[in-house]
């Protein structure tokens, strides 16, 4: 069994940038990553808002940059294990893994978040199929096509921005009669002539057969009434769910299930902290991301040199 001062769950911009500060910091660390590392910044396409990048960054480039830092320190990253189960053990934790066991003095969990579900009939049964939650991974399928997104914040405006290059027509549904959307964002898709937003309707079905989507059921939040709206692709942008199920009882979580910490990361059981998406906050980004892991590892280190 693997024994070590601080196992990182996830290898997304916190969990990277985690990795990075205890490796700097010399405690002996391990990051586990149930994919391959990067998390939602590999579905990020060009990313604008991160420092340092004048004319952006493309999420895959960025993430080689952080995983390339990690590695030069001789951090372990063990892409491919998934974490299944922690269990506080003594004054250690055991963690248990697809591949295995590890101990650990110390835990930073972040594990991030996933994209939230319409939860309409037809969502699960056309994943793959026309519903998707990534613009930059699967909108090379609908080139010419008829698609919508929907959402008003600033992930749902992005995939919009970034579908109008390939599809025929954009349809942006909204439930509500503005966007959340950075400013910035949003004068770019008013000035986009095949992007049509459609204010106060929400999707009640997405319909479709053998062969993938072909239609929107949509609600009328004003007036009630119900439309059909022919599109082949929907990408849907409400927002995020945190992958936090399995601390579940183990640390203290919002309503939503994601993780409350203190402004260093510490979580409700000492020796836990967290970073990132999976966190209870405000801004869900690269930025706050990465200045959680730093937090986060800050604190690790601190609570392994007074325990
Ligand atoms: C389409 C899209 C566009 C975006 N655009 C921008 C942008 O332009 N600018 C910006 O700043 N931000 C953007 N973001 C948001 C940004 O990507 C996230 O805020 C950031 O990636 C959060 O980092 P994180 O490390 O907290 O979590 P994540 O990136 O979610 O990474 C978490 C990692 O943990 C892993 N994991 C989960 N559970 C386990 C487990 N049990 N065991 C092991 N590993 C596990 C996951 O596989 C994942 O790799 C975008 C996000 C999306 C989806």
């Amino acid at each position: 069994m693997e024994r070590v001062d601080v196992v990182i769950i996830g290898a997304g911009p916190a969990g990277l940038t985690a990795g990075i500060y205890c490796g700097r910091a010399k405690v002996r660390t391990v990051v586990f990553e149930a994919l391959s590392a990067g998390g939602q910044a590999l579905m990020a396409g060009t990313i604008e808002n991160y420092p340092g990048f004048p004319g952006g960054i493309s999420g895959t480039e960025l993430i080689d940059r952080f995983k390339r830092q990690l590695l030069e320190l001789g951090v372990p990253l063990e892409e491919f294990v998934k974490v299944e189960a922690v269990e506080p053990k003594d004054d250690l934790f055991l963690i248990r893994t697809s591949k295995g066991q590890a101990e650990s003095r110390a835990l930073i969990i972040a594990t991030g978040a996933q994209p939230a579900r319409l939860g309409v009939p037809g969502e699960d049964r056309f994943v793959g199929q026309g519903v998707s939650f990534c613009a930059t991974c699967d909108g090379f399928f609908f080139k010419d096509r008829r698609v919508a997104v929907v959402g008003g914040g600033d992930r749902a405006v992005e995939e919009a921005l970034f579908l109008k290059n390939m599809a025929r027509e954009v349809f942006l549904i909204h439930r509500r009669d503005r966007l959340r959307a950075q400013r910035i964002l949003q004068e770019r898709l008013f000035k986009s002539p095949n992007v049509k937003p459609l204010w106060n309707h929400v999707v009640s079905e997405i319909k479709g057969d053998e062969t993938g989507v072909k239609a929107l059921e949509l609600l009328n939040t004003q007036s009630g009434s119900r439309t059909t709206l022919e599109v082949e692709g929907v990408f849907i942008a409400i927002g995020q769910q945190p992958s936090s199920e399995i601390f579940r009882g183990l640390v203290e979580m919002d309503p939503q299930g994601f993780i409350k910490t203190d402004a260093r990361g510490n979580t409700s059981r000492p020796g836990i902290f967290a970073a990132g998406d999976v966190r209870a906050k405000e801004l869900r980004q690269v930025s706050t991301a990465v200045g959680d892991g730093a937090i986060a590892a800050w604190s690790a280190t601190q609570y392994l040199e007074s325990s």
